[in-house]
């Protein structure tokens, strides 16, 4: 028997087992204990009905399930996305933000409490590091959003994004462990297929991804195709060089055998050039990729302005003519700042944060 409580959402089927074991229970146990917390909303061992009152008695002991609490939620206008500031037991706060598409819903989860890459156009970034999420608190953001859509009966949540606060190679441990989780079978059971993983350009973490064979999907956050024009937006350039940055990629894509998405928020007369495009176009000769182009998301602090949309359409046609396929991503709920790419926290937010 385990001395000290473990929270329940951190808990993948093995985990469960290993409970299980040591209480001297059945592991088939476990597959029920999935399905009464992701599928039937239950985390109390005592309302699970069919499990013997003696494990539920000893479950008792053994689990917690801190439940995130709704400290602040806003729709955008357009009505498809949705932003909620989830507080965490120590009196943090992150933001999960659920969006709509045509005949889909996307969870965008945080895998931090602020964070430390200093990001130039990201407002995540003002606050620095506040703290590392555990694996249950990045799963509970999914299970909330999860919630928020079967309460609007709507089918189950089949895509996640790890794009909001924090760079998830910054907390690979937990952010793999939160994926492994959200995977099991008899739990919410995600396809790896549909989570996306975004990196600033963590390097060691893209290799390890590689070498460990992750099946989620990679998105590396580029916004240049120089290493000087890379390090002024993205500080953490200058650590992991950009033509580092493509030989992980290239590694990556060749173990993996799939491609791998490129982000590039386009700011107006910074990284949108015509000279840009056709460098990017070059940097990723026969990478296999696709490039998101997403207009810039306004922050305080930061006086970069969108490109216009004739000029994103300029862009997406000189990478046509590399060869390099990409999409001019729509921008979703800019008026409550939650944009893609990167989850921007509005300033006033931020004193809801890292109390
Ligand atoms: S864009 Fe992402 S990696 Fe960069 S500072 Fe913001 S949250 Fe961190």
């Amino acid at each position: 028997m385990l001395d000290v409580p473990r929270s329940l959402y951190s808990l993948a089927g093995s985990d469960l087992e290993q409970i299980l074991d040591s209480c001297g229970f059945p592991r088939v146990h476990a597959a029920r204990l999935l399905k009464y917390v992701y599928r039937e909303g239950i985390c109390s061992p005592w309302d699970m009905r069919d499990l013997p009152a003696t494990l539920r008695s000893r479950l008792e002991d053994a689990i917690t399930a801190d439940e995130l609490t709704v400290c602040s939620e806003v729709q955008s206008s357009d009505g498809f996305t949705r932003k909620y500031l989830l507080g965490l037991a120590d009196g943090c706060r992150v933001e999960t933000v659920l969006m709509h598409f045509r005949e889909r819903a996307t969870a965008c989860v945080s895998s931090q409490v602020g964070c430390a890459m200093g990001c130039v156009f990201c407002a995540t970034a003002q606050m620095g590091l506040v703290r590392q999420l555990t694996a249950g608190e990045i799963v509970q953001q999914v299970v909330h959003a999860n919630h928020e859509l079967t309460e609007q009966g709507q089918p189950q949540l089949r895509n996640v994004v790890l794009m909001g606060m924090g760079e998830p190679l910054h907390n690979y441990d937990a952010v793999m462990k939160a994926i492994s989780i959200l995977c099991e079978p008899a739990g919410l059971a995600l396809a790896p297929r549909h989570i996306t993983l975004s990196t600033v350009g963590v390097i060691p973490g893209i290799i390890r991804l590689a070498d460990e064979r992750q099946l989620v999907n990679l998105a590396v956050s580029l916004h240049a195709a120089t290493q000087e024009e890379r390090a002024k937006l993205v500080p953490v350039a200058r650590a992991w060089p950009l033509d580092e940055l493509i030989a992980a990629c290239r590694h990556y894509a060749d173990k993996m055998e799939r491609r791998i998405f490129f982000e590039w928020a386009l700011i107006d007369g910074q990284n949108d050039s015509a000279e840009q495009a056709t460098t990017l176009g070059q940097l990723l000769h026969g990478l296999p990729s696709h490039v998101n182009l997403i207009p810039l998301n306004p922050i305080a602090n930061y006086d970069g302005t969108p490109t216009s949309r004739d000029s994103a359409k300029r862009f997406q046609a000189i990478l046509a003519k590399h060869d390099i396929p990409s999409t001019i991503r729509q921008r979703r709920g800019i008026d409550i700042a939650a944009g893609c790419g990167q989850l921007a926290v509005k300033n006033e937010a931020r004193k809801w944060l890292a109390r």
